[in-house]
C-alpha cells in the first residue's frame, strides 16, 4: 500500500478524535490538488490560544489490540488495518507542510502491540520532524492507555499539547464499552502524569457522549472533576455515531445537539467559573441539559426578575446572556464614574443587547418580562 492509500485509510480511522469544539470546524477539507482521500485528514481546529489552524489529523496505525465496543480500530474489527513505516509519517506531513496544506499535526493511534511500542513509533516520528526535518509548528500528541512514565515524560518535552480519551464518565460506564480498559489505571494515572510533566498547552481529553447511556450530569460531573483534580486543560465531547462492522453498529446517532449543550455548559464551569452544583437545577429529572443554550436556563433559575444593571454584582452580571467577561469589565468600570442610563450604553460596551434585554433593568425599566427569559435557541 503506498502512502497516499495508507493516508486515507489512517486519515479517515481519526475522524472521531475530537481536537476542535464545534462540529463546524470540524468539516473536513476536500482538496483534490492533493490527492484522493488525503483531503481527509485535514481539518479545521484551533490552537490553545485561539488561532485558527488547519490539522494533519491522523493515527499512526488503525490496528488496537483494546476492544472499544464503538470503534473501527478495535480488535477483530475487519476493516482493513495498516500503518505508517518509521520515516513515512514525518515525510508526508512535511510536504503538506512546505506546500501551506497543513500548519499542524494532531496525531493519534490504535494501540499496535502494547501502548509503550505505539507510543516509541510516535514519539520516533515526531522527533523526526524536530530534529531532521527542523519543524517547530504545532503537535498534539495522543498518549495510550497504559504508557509508561517515561514516555508520557518524552513526549510532553515533544509535543505542544498531549490527550488521553477518558471516554466515559466512569469506570461502570467505561465498562460497558471495553472490557479491557481500566479507567483509572489506563488513563488517569496517565493524566496525573501529564499534568506533573507541564505540557506547554496543557493536556486534553474527549467523551463519546451518549455511548455508554450516561446522562449529560454524569459527563459534566467527570469534566469538572478532571479541571479541579488532574489538571485537565479541555474537554472534547464527541456525539456518538454509530459504525459498521463494530458492536454497537445498530445504536442510533446521539444528535450533535446534544454534543453542543455540553460544550455550552463545560464554558460555563471552564471560563465562567460556575460551580457544578449551581448547573445542578438546569439538568431535567433524568440528568439530561434540556434544549436551548444552559446559560438562558442559568439566568433563568437564579434570577426572580430582570437585574439592576447599576447594582449587580460582577458574579451576576457574568450570569447574564450576552454577558462575558470583557464586557461586564467595561461596565463596571463605566459604572465606577456614572450610572448606566441608556440600553444603547451596553450596546457599546460589546453587551449583546438580543440576548441580555429580557434580564436588564434600566433606568428602572425593563423592557421584557421573565416569561420571555427563553424556550427559544439563542446564539
Ligand atoms: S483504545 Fe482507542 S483505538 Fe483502541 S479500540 Fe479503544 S478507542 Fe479504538
Amino acid at each position: 500500500m503506498n502512502t497516499a492509500e495508507k493516508i486515507a485509510i489512517l486519515g479517515s480511522g481519526c475522524k472521531f478524535d475530537a481536537c476542535s469544539c464545534y462540529p463546524a470546524m470540524r468539516q473536513e477539507k476536500s482538496d483534490d490538488r492533493i490527492g484522493d482521500g488525503i483531503g481527509c485528514s485535514i481539518t479545521h481546529s484551533a490552537t490553545p490560544d485561539g488561532k485558527p489552524v488547519s490539522l494533519f489529523k491522523v493515527l499512526y496505525s488503525n490496528a488496537c489490540i483494546f476492544d472499544c465496543k464503538y470503534c473501527p480500530s478495535r480488535s477483530g474489527c475487519s476493516i482493513k488495518k495498516t500503518m505508517f513505516n518509521d520515516s513515512e509519517l514525518a515525510g508526508a506531513f512535511m510536504k503538506l507542510y512546505v506546500q501551506n496544506y497543513v500548519e499542524g499535526l494532531f496525531l493519534s493511534s490504535g494501540v499496535i502491540r502494547d501502548a509503550d511500542f505505539t507510543m516509541e513509533k510516535m514519539l520516533s516520528s515526531v522527533r523526526m520532524l524536530r530534529e531532521k526535518f527542523k519543524y517547530r509548528g504545532y503537535v498534539h500528541l495522543k498518549v495510550m492507555p497504559g504508557a509508561s512514565r517515561e514516555l508520557v515524560k518524552q513526549a510532553a518535552e515533544v509535543a505542544d499539547r498531549l490527550s488521553i480519551n477518558v471516554e466515559a464518565p466512569s469506570q461502570s460506564r467505561l465498562a460497558e464499552l471495553s472490557d479491557l480498559k481500566d479507567l483509572k489505571i489506563d488513563v488517569l494515572r496517565r493524566q496525573r502524569w501529564m499534568a506533573r510533566e507541564g505540557v506547554r498547552a496543557g493536556h486534553s481529553t474527549q467523551f463519546v457522549v451518549g455511548g455508554a447511556g450516561e446522562s449529560d450530569q454524569e459527563i459534566l460531573k467527570m469534566a469538572d472533576w478532571e479541571y479541579r483534580e488532574v489538571g485537565l486543560q479541555k474537554a472534547y465531547y464527541s456525539a456518538f455515531t454509530p459504525v459498521c462492522s463494530t458492536p454497537l453498529q445498530g445504536r442510533p446517532q446521539v444528535p450533535v445537539a446534544r454534543e453542543v449543550s455540553l460544550y455550552r455548559a463545560d464554558f460555563l464551569l471552564r471560563s465562567y467559573k460556575v460551580p457544578l452544583r449551581e448547573l445542578q437545577g438546569v439538568f431535567t429529572e433524568d440528568g439530561m441539559l434540556p434544549l436551548g443554550d444552559p446559560k438562558v436556563h442559568l439566568a433563568r433559575a437564579r434570577f426572580d426578575g430582570p437585574v439592576d444593571i447599576n447594582e449587580a454584582s460582577r458574579e451576576d452580571l457574568l450570569r447574564i446572556p450576552g454577558i462575558g467577561h470583557v464586557s461586564a469589565a467595561r461596565l463596571l468600570q463605566m459604572r465606577a464614574s456614572e450610572p448606566v442610563t441608556s440600553f444603547e450604553q451596553l450596546h457599546h460596551m460589546g453587551i449583546v443587547l438580543k440576548r441580555a434585554r429580557p434580564f436588564l433593568k434600566v433606568n428602572g425599566h425593563a423592557q421584557a418580562t421573565l416569561a420571555q427569559f427563553g424556550g427559544e435557541e439563542h446564539a
